[in-house]
């Protein structure tokens, strides 16, 4: 399920050891998300300077705020450098440097010689680099005869007991269900960034694979964990990469203007004295929050909501700007009317990437509870898993990697796996559910209309569960959801035809949207202190002894979660005060 990086690493593997394999997936695959990457994707290649896995590992769990298992973590930056190479002989078209070497750049949070300074890590192509990953593996994909369905939204998992035996998805073209028989599933469908109003993500961003194991009793780990990049555009979301910082871009206040051009340090240089406007991005995220609150956003008051800051990229000269940044220069141009070679583009930090998902161990397996039991035929990986490479923040760079390297991972157990599993017998009607739900939705005689309901949510997420969060913000997010999902089962679609229902897709959607926003809410409130991209105002302290541990949410009945809890893997770095 899935036809981003992480899908399409697994099923190139597969097509490897002539199984086979199809992929399903909602959207042509180059449409997937990946495809929107910009910046880079970490390796310790040391192409442009000294460089080790041993650094990138630990960079990694600092910047997790000690949250990320280090065994996973340690896998994920060992496999980095073989899993790169190999990118470039499928025949990735990365920048190069002078001497025909992937060229490499630094990015937020990754450094030298534990935190020393700032390193050139991130390999890339210009700024399209998920772009290039994304069409690399397709055309392998393509060559290996992987079969793809496209346009084929998956809905529901096909569970016999413990075992997963597949899944039935809906063909958007036609409206027909069908149901697909598989001994091993792999679930590759991104994130959830669609449940708040502002976001980098693409608008199919709905959180599907989440909820769907949701509803099935699967537990999602560590949901309270969700991304905000320091630089979205303003108002509008659409990401400017870090890639633009990693080239010497500097953030600036009102009181900063004149600075504009000069290449002097911004308010970053006093808050990270050592990694400047390369902190992590939790970090740049709630500086910028407190420079808006305090009444340094260039129209100097006002929240998040109504007020920025400048990016500054004018010192870097046109050429850097228009060879390295082409398309966010390009967006800045017809997006915001703003010339970035001349003049600073407005930001504001945007929801970027879901730290949480659906746990897995190390080999891409989906857990059933957090004492390790897994389920049979079902795998995990990318954004919509939880291994937990990230932990508690994400570094820039690691997802387009967390992709290649568990996709490949997953699918080699997957190999694994198909060598002793059973093609069991479906029982009963896989697809009962799913006709119900479509059946409700046009000929219920529901008056609630998605249009009213996803902003609701969107906005109420935003507002309380965003940058900064407190117990009454989030029970207030929490309660919203709530009343939502009971209006949801009201919800009518009008339109009744069969092909290409555009509305009947969306408000499925917007229920599988409900189901993650209602286990951030769940998850934040429930996680009293701050950690990573986790801040509670009312719990400002990171709090190792009580939460130094992963949260796993399970359903219990509508309205109703319980908690269950995972020790933190810890094998090499212990937990100490993050200082950059
Ligand atoms: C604007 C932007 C820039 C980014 N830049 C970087 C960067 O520079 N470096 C970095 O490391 N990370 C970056 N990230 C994060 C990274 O790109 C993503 O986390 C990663 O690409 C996700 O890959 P994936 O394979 O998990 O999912 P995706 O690429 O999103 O693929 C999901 C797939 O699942 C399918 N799907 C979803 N639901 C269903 C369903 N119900 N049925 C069937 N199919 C379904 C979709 O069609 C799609 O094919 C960026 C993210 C964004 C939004």
């Amino acid at each position: 399920m899935g036809a981003g990086g992480a899908g399409l690493r697994c099923a190139l593997e597969l097509s490897q050891h002539n199984y086979s394999v199809a992929v399903l997936s909602k959207l042509f695959p180059v449409r997937s998300h990946t495809g929107a990457a910009q910046g880079g994707v970490g390796a310790a290649l040391g192409n442009e300077e000294p460089d080790s896995p041993e650094w990138h590992f630990f960079d990694t769990v600092k910047g997790s705020d000690y949250l990320g298992d280090q065994d996973a973590i340690e896998i994920m930056c060992e496999d980095a450098v073989e899993a790169i190479l190999e990118l470039e002989h499928f025949g990735l078209p990365f920048s190069r440097t002078p001497d025909g070497k992937i060229a490499q750049r630094p990015f937020g949070g990754h450094t030298k010689n534990f935190g020393e300074a700032p390193v050139k890590r991130a390999c890339y192509a210009a700024d399209r680099t998920g772009h290039m990953i994304l069409h690399t593996l397709f055309e392998q994909c393509v060559k290996n005869e992987v079969r793809f369905f496209n346009e084929f939204y998956v809905l529901d998992l096909i569970m016999d007991g413990d075992i997963c035996q597949g899944v039935v998805a809906y063909d958007l073209a036609t409206g027909d269900i069908h149901v697909f028989q598989a001994k091993a599933t792999m679930l590759a469908t991104g994130g959830h960034g669609r449940a708040f109003s502002v976001t980098s993500n693409a608008h199919t961003y709905t959180g599907d694979g989440m909820a769907i194991c949701f509803r099935r009793g699967i537990p999602m780990e560590d949901m309270e964990f969700v991304q905000f990049h320091p630089t979205g555009m303003r108002k509008l979301g659409i990401l400017i990469s870090e890639a633009a910082r990693g080239e010497g871009g500097i953030l600036r206040n009102r009181e900063d203007i004149e600075n504009i051009g000069s290449g002097k340090d911004g308010f970053m240089g006093a808050i990270a004295p050592t990694v400047k406007d390369l902190a992590p991005r939790d970090v740049i995220a709630r500086a910028m929050y407190n420079e808006i609150v305090e009444g340094r956003g260039i129209e100097g008051s006002g929240d998040t909501g109504s007020d920025y800051l400048y990016l500054d990229l004018v010192h870097l000269g046109a050429e850097i700007v228009n060879e390295r940044l082409p398309d966010i220069s390009h967006f800045a141009r017809t997006y915001l009317a703003v010339e970035p070679i001349k003049e600073p583009i407005p930001v504001q930090p945007t929801t970027h990437y879901a730290m949480g998902g659906i746990p897995t161990d190390i080999e891409g397996r989906v857990l059933w509870d957090a004492k390790n039991k897994v389920v049979p035929g079902l795998y995990a990986a990318g954004e919509v898993a939880c291994v937990s490479v990230h932990g508690a923040n994400r570094l820039g760079t690691n997802s387009l990697l967390d992709i290649v390297v568990f996709g490949r991972r997953g699918g080699k157990d997957m190999v694994r796996y198909l060598g002793e599993a059973e093609f069991g017998r479906i029982k009963g009607e896989p697809d009962e559910f799913l006709r119900g739900e479509i059946d409700r939705l046009q000929n219920g005689g529901g008056t609630e209309k998605v249009v009213d309901l996803r902003p609701e949510m969107q906005n109420v997420m935003m507002v309380n569960s965003g940058v900064f969060r407190s117990k009454d913000s989030l029970t207030k997010a929490r309660d919203t959801i709530l009343e939502l999902r009971q209006r949801y089962q009201k919800v009518g679609v009008q339109d009744k035809s069969a092909y290409f229902n555009t509305e009947l897709v969306e408000a499925i959607e917007l229920g599988f949207l409900l189901d993650s926003a209602w286990m951030i809410a769940e998850s934040a409130l429930h996680r009293t202190e701050s950690r990573g991209a986790h801040s509670r105002e009312d719990y400002p302290e990171r709090d190792d002894e009580k939460w130094l541990k992963h949260t796993f949410i399970h359903y219990e009945a509508d309205g109703k979660v319980k908690f269950a809890y995972k020790p933190v893997t810890i094998t090499k770095f212990q937990p100490k005060p993050r200082v950059y």
